[in-house]
């Protein structure tokens, strides 16, 4: 077997694993599925531009090479329009079509019909780099704001790359005359080593692609985790976790918080009366408000059904009893269209300060719960504070 015959094996096995890694990431997974398919065109378009110099016996080498051309521009641009659709911004079809339209014209028309080879090569390079360039540019941003500075640096890093290795594969094929380092070699190690790393390239845009697909997914699953799906706020497994580790810091080093059980008065009645959406969009005002009102550093969760637990650290007291009264007037002034009416709510709320260590977390929310169970004995539209006993009560 001939090395070239090895080669095009390479080739063809990479890209056919890449070509698949995407049709499954798309079609099966449901993963980016509009991106997968520009990144399964790419990495097609890649394959064959690789293979096409590799295959003596596929018409003469000029219509190769201008083939090899128009297919890595159209990679280029693939990879390009994937990357809009993923990261959401806009998409620049106009120059797309005239990079690839211009450039199949040109290659074919021109430099097959005139043998200009050469040139054809340097415009096919030419237009990969500049749209790769502009792929760097526009979405190193977006990158940077959706994972990090890290992704965003690697993915234009693997750019870079990508135009210095199809450079280089470039300037072998229109300076045959110039010897490059590389030249020095026999021509099968040059044809080698120019193909092999232009594969390890395409293997390593596949990858980088791929990274940040992956990372998108880890990060939706775990904001599911820990988010409630209808109001956006944390869920109770969420809250439990800090409560958990805030509980831990106040047995250590004796810093202070507060738990507040948040319900809304009545809330069965708005959905017997006027449904299930109208509890929803309540549900949703509630939290917004809730959130709103908290401090940054306080913590906000969907407990239950229409029930809160908010978290407010380092705060005992009166300054947890002004919180959860501005908490309670902020409701109360929640105002929700609905048909011919408008909804108003109250929320009742039962307060547990946690001041000094000794107290388990259960025993804690157990205390709140009571508070709460007080506010709604007394009237609902209340906060009630925990103390060891009695338990103090505030009026609206
Ligand atoms: P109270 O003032 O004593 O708290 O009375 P209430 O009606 O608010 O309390 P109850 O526990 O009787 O009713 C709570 C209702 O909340 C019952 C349940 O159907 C409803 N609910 C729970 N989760 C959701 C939800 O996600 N959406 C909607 N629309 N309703 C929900
Ligand atoms: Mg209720
Ligand atoms: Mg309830």
């Amino acid at each position: 077997m001939e090395a070239r015959h090895l080669l095009l094996a390479f080739i063809l096995l990479t890209h056919c694993l890449t070509t698949v890694m995407w049709w499954v990431a798309g079609s099966w997974l449901g993963l980016s599925r509009k991106a997968a398919r520009h990144w399964l065109l790419a990495s097609v378009a890649n394959g064959l531009a690789l293979a096409l110099p590799v295959l003596p016996e596929v018409g003469t080498a000029d219509q190769r090479i201008a083939l090899a051309g128009s297919l890595v521009v159209l990679g280029a641009v693939s990879l390009r329009r994937g990357l809009q659709f993923f990261l959401k911004i806009r998409l620049t079809d106009v120059a797309h079509t005239i990079l690839v339209v211009g450039v199949t014209l040109f290659n074919l028309v021109v430099c097959l019909r005139e043998g200009w080879h050469a040139t054809g090569v340097i415009v096919s390079s030419l237009a990969m780099t500049w749209a790769l360039g502009r792929t760097a540019r526009e979405t190193f941003t977006p990158l940077r704001t959706e994972f990090n500075a890290v992704t965003a640096w690697m993915h234009a890093g693997m750019l870079s790359i990508a135009v210095i290795v199809f450079g280089l594969v470039a300037l072998t094929y229109t300076a045959p005359g110039v010897h490059w380092p590389w030249m020095r070699w026999s021509t099968e190690a040059a044809q080698f080593a120019m193909v092999f790393s232009s594969v390890a390239m395409s293997i390593l845009a596949s990858f980088v692609l791929g990274y940040i697909v992956v990372m998108r997914l880890v990060r939706r699953l775990e904001h599911l985790s820990h988010h409630d799906a209808l109001t956006g706020l944390l869920n109770r497994r969420a809250i439990e976790y800090l409560l958990d580790r805030e509980d831990q810091r106040l047995q250590r080093f004796g810093d202070p918080y507060t738990v507040l059980l948040v319900d809304i008065d009545h809330f069965k009645r708005i959905n017997d009366r006027l449904g299930h959406a109208a509890g929803d969009a309540v549900l949703c005002a509630v939290s917004r408000t809730l959130q709103a009102q908290a401090r940054e550093v306080d913590r906000v969760a969907r407990y239950g059904g229409e029930e809160f637990c908010i978290l407010l650290p380092h705060t005992l007291h009166d300054g947890a009893m002004q919180a959860a009264e501005r908490l309670r007037e902020a409701v109360c002034l929640i105002n929700i269209p609905w048909g011919d009416e408008h909804i108003s709510v109250s929320i009742s709320t039962g307060l547990a300060c946690a001041g000094e260590p000794g107290e388990t977390l259960q025993a804690l929310l157990k205390r709140a719960d009571e508070a709460l169970y007080q506010a709604k004995a007394e009237g609902r539209n209340r906060v009630v504070m925990a103390a060891d006993r009695p338990i103090h009560s505030r009026q609206a």
